[in-house]
C-alpha cells in the first residue's frame, strides 16, 4: 500500500480535508500519543489543579461548583454531574461537534502533526487540492473584508454604520466576521493578487469576475457575511448591498463551487453548534440577520437556511446535534410557504417539526429585541404548533366549506402523516391520524386507509425504481399473511409475567359470581355473556381457570349457579380469602379502570351492568392494548417495508376493535397514552 502525504498548510487555521476516513492508524497513533488532555481541555475551559488531577465548570451541564475532573495520569476526563466521560478525542468530538477523523484533524492541526493520508484517486487528489485552495482564499478575502469594515475609512462610514444602525454591537460583527468591500471597482482584486491568489482562483471562488479582459470584484458596495461550515471554515459569503439601485439585486452569494454546496449550508452552524446541541432544540430563520440579531439578544440555538427549503443534507447536519426543530417565521405569505416547503423531509427523517408564528408585525430581529432572551424562548415554549395541525388550521382556514377544497386537503394531509413512516415514530403517527380526523371530521378508519394507500404507493414505486436500478428481474414478492402475522403476535399473549393480569382475571370471576344469574341483553344471562366473550384457555392464573371450567362445568351439569356463599366458604384456603377480599373492594376495578385508561369511574348504584360491562371491556381492552404493544415492539425491530405495512395494517384493526369496545362501554374520556407531542 502507498501513501500519499497530505500538504500541510501553516498558514490555515485548521487542515480539515474533505475525505475523512483516509487518516492512516499510524497517524492517529501519533496523534493520541501527542496530545496531552491537560493541555488541549485548557482551550476550552478552566482548569484548576487539585492534587494529581484537575478540575473544571463542566463544559457539558450547567453547575456552580465544579464536578469536571481531569486526570492527566489515565488521559481521561469524567463529570460527577452529568456523566460524560471520554479521553482527548471525545472531548474534541463532543464540545465541538465534530465527527472522529474531524477530531483526529483538528488534534493534528493543532500539534502540527501531518497527517497521512490513504491512497486516493487522482480525481479525489484533485478535488481535495481544489477545495484546499479555495479554503485558503477564503480565509484571506474573510479577514479582508472585515479588516476593512473595522478599519478602513469607507468600511467605517458606510458599512460599520450600517451595522451599528441595525443595532449589531461589535462582538457580535467579530464573531459573525462580518465584512464590507468597498464600491471601488477591484480594490480586493489587486489586494488578493498582489497576496499570491491566481485571478482564475479568485473568480472560481465568485469573488471577482472578467469583463472586457479586466477583472472586477463581484461585492461592491455591500457588507459581507462569511458563511461558515460546521467547523469554521469560510465556504463562501453572502453579500447585501448598501445603495439601491435598480439593476443590482439586494442579496448575492458564492456560487456552487468545491467547498460552496447551497444544500449542505446552514448560515449560523459554527456560531451556534453548541446551544444548540445543549438545548436539544434547533430555531430556523429566514435570514442572516436574524441569526446575527438573536445570537446578540442571547438566543444563540439559531440557524438559517437563507429562505430556500431545507433539504436533506441541511435536515442530516441539525439531526448530528438535535431532533427538534422549531421553525420561526413572521405572519406574511412568503414566510409561512417557505416555511412548509421541505417539511414532509423533515417527517420522514423522524424530525419533531414545531412552527411557531410570530406576533402580528413582528419579526425575530425586532421580537427579541423588545423581549430578550428569556421572554423569547417562553413565547417559543407556549406557541409552538406541530407541523400537522399547523398544515390543518390553515388549511381549514383556506377550504371554508368547499368540498373539492376540504377533499385536497384530506388528501394532502393523509399524504404528510404517511411521511411519518419510521417504526419508532409509529405513536406519534397514530396520534396524527386521531387529530386530523377529528379535525376533518372525516372517519378515523378512511383516514388511515388513505395513509396506506400512500405508504403502499411509496413501497411500490421504490421497489420499482430499484429492481430497474438493478436490472433484475422481479421476484416475486411474498407478502406476509396479514392472518400469519396475527397468529404471531397472538402467540404472544400467554406472556404469564402479569401478576397484574392475574388480577384482573380474579376481578372477572368476582363479576360472573356476584352477577352470574342476571339477566343480560342478548344471553340468558350474566353467566351466558362471560362464557361467550371469554376464551379460557387465555387466561393466565391456573386457579382462576380451574375456577372458571369448575363453574361452568356446573351450570352445564346441574343448571344452577354457584352463588357468593359458594365461595366464601370455599375449601381451599387460598380461593376462600380471595374472594372475601375481593367481594368487599370490588369498587377498584372501576378506580383502576379510570386510573389506566382514562375511564370515568361507574358509579355503585349504577348496579350490575355496568360493573359487567366495564369489567369484561377491561379485559378484552387489556388485551386489545397487549397486543398492540407486542406489535408496536415488533414494527420496531421489523425492517422490511412490506412487513412492516401489513403489521401497521394489523395494528389499526386492534386499533379499530379498541374503539369499538370503549364505544360499546358508553361514557368514555379518552386520554391518548404517553405520545411525543
Ligand atoms: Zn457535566
Amino acid at each position: 500500500m502507498s501513501y500519499v502525504v497530505c500538504f500541510y498548510i501553516a498558514k490555515a487555521n485548521r487542515c480539515f480535508l474533505t475525505f475523512a476516513d483516509m487518516i492512516t492508524p499510524e497517524s492517529i497513533q501519533q496523534v493520541m500519543s501527542r496530545a496531552e488532555i491537560v493541555d488541549v481541555l485548557g482551550q476550552f475551559i478552566r482548569l484548576k489543579k487539585r492534587g494529581a488531577n484537575y478540575i473544571a465548570n463542566c463544559p457539558f451541564h450547567n453547575e456552580k461548583t465544579p464536578s469536571f475532573n481531569v486526570s492527566p495520569a489515565k488521559g481521561i476526563y469524567k463529570c460527577f454531574g452529568c456523566g460524560k466521560a471520554g479521553d482527548v478525542i471525545t472531548f474534541i468530538e463532543e464540545h465541538e461537534k465534530l465527527t472522529y477523523p474531524e477530531a483526529i484533524r483538528w488534534l493534528a492541526d493543532y500539534y502540527k502533526i501531518t497527517l497521512e493520508e490513504t491512497e486516493r484517486t487522482p480525481e479525489q487528489q484533485q478535488q481535495q487540492l481544489a477545495s484546499e485552495s479555495l479554503r485558503i482564499l477564503n480565509e484571506y478575502a474573510a479577514g479582508y473584508f472585515h479588516d476593512n469594515l473595522l478599519q478602513g475609512q469607507e468600511g467605517q462610514l458606510v458599512g460599520l454604520s450600517y451595522f451599528k444602525q441595525r443595532g449589531f454591537r461589535k462582538e457580535i460583527i467579530e464573531r459573525f466576521r462580518l465584512g464590507y468591500n468597498s464600491e471601488d471597482g477591484d480594490v480586493f482584486y489587486k489586494a488578493a493578487v498582489g497576496k499570491g491568489y491566481s485571478a482564475e482562483l479568485l473568480e472560481r471562488a465568485g469573488l471577482v469576475k472578467n469583463r472586457n479582459n479586466g477583472y472586477y470584484d463581484v461585492y461592491r458596495g455591500r457588507v459581507i457575511f462569511p458563511i461558515q461550515g460546521m467547523t469554521g471554515r469560510v465556504l463562501g459569503f453572502g453579500a447585501r448591498i448598501l445603495k439601491s439601485t435598480e439593476r443590482a439585486p439586494k442579496y448575492i452569494n458564492t456560487p456552487e463551487n468545491e467547498l460552496y454546496v447551497k444544500s449542505r449550508i446552514l448560515y449560523g452552524m459554527y456560531q451556534s453548534r453548541q446551544a444548540i446541541g445543549k438545548q436539544d432544540e434547533c430555531l430556523l430563520v429566514e435570514g442572516y440577520t436574524d441569526v446575527i440579531s438573536l445570537h446578540q439578544g442571547g438566543v444563540e440555538n439559531v440557524v438559517s437556511s437563507s429562505g430556500t427549503s431545507l433539504t436533506e443534507d441541511q435536515l442530516r447536519l441539525i439531526g448530528q446535534l438535535t431532533k427538534n426543530l422549531t421553525i420561526l417565521y413572521d405572519g406574511d405569505a412568503a414566510g409561512i410557504k417557505a416555511a412548509l416547503r421541505g417539511l414532509d423531509m423533515a417527517l420522514s427523517q423522524s424530525f419533531n417539526v414545531q412552527l411557531v408564528l410570530l406576533p402580528d408585525g413582528e419579526d425575530p430581529d425586532s421580537f427579541v429585541q423588545k423581549s430578550g432572551a428569556v421572554k423569547f424562548h417562553e413565547y417559543i415554549k407556549e406557541h409552538k404548533q406541530d407541523v400537522i395541525s399547523f398544515r390543518l388550521q390553515i388549511g381549514l382556514k383556506e377550504a371554508g366549506s368547499d368540498p373539492v377544497k376540504r377533499s385536497k386537503l384530506v388528501n394532502e394531509i393523509a399524504e404528510s402523516i404517511s411521511r411519518i413512516n419510521k417504526a419508532e415514530d409509529f405513536a406519534l403517527q397514530n396520534h396524527y391520524v386521531r387529530q386530523a380526523a377529528q379535525k376533518l371530521n372525516v372517519d378515523e378508519a378512511g383516514m388511515i386507509n388513505l395513509i396506506n394507500k400512500f405508504i403502499r404507493e411509496r413501497i411500490e414505486n421504490e421497489q420499482r425504481k430499484a429492481r430497474k436500478s438493478e436490472g433484475v428481474t422481479p421476484r416475486e414478492d411474498v407478502l406476509p399473511e396479514p392472518d400469519k402475522i396475527a397468529a404471531e403476535t397472538d402467540a404472544l399473549i400467554g406472556d404469564p409475567k402479569k401478576e397484574k393480569e392475574e388480577e384482573q382475571e380474579w376481578q372477572l370471576l368476582r363479576v360472573l359470581i356476584e352477577y352470574g344469574d342476571k339477566p343480560y341483553e342478548g344471553y340468558d344471562c350474566v353467566a351466558g355473556l362471560i362464557e361467550d366473550r371469554v376464551e379460557t384457555k387465555l387466561l393466565v392464573s391456573d386457579t382462576v381457570r380451574e375456577l372458571f371450567v369448575e363453574y361452568f362445568e356446573n351450570y352445564h351439569q346441574t343448571g344452577t349457579l354457584f352463588d357468593t356463599q359458594h365461595y366464601v366458604r370455599y375449601p381451599v384456603e387460598k380461593v376462600k380469602n380471595k374472594m372475601a377480599s375481593l367481594l368487599l373492594s370490588k369498587q377498584e376495578t372501576s378506580e383502576n379502570w379510570k386510573n389506566k385508561y382514562g375511564i370515568e369511574s361507574i358509579p355503585i348504584e349504577l348496579i350490575y351492568p355496568n360493573d359487567v360491562d366495564s369489567t369484561l371491556s377491561y379485559f378484552e381492552l387489556k388485551k386489545i392494548l397487549f397486543l398492540q404493544n407486542q406489535l408496536t415492539n415488533k414494527l420496531q425491530e421489523e425492517k422490511d417495508p412490506i412487513k412492516q405495512h401489513v403489521m401497521q395494517e394489523r395494528f389499526m384493526l386492534l386499533r379499530k376493535a379498541e374503539r369499538e369496545i370503549l364505544k360499546r362501554h358508553g361514557t368514555v374520556v379518552y386520554q391518548s397514552r404517553k405520545y411525543r407531542s
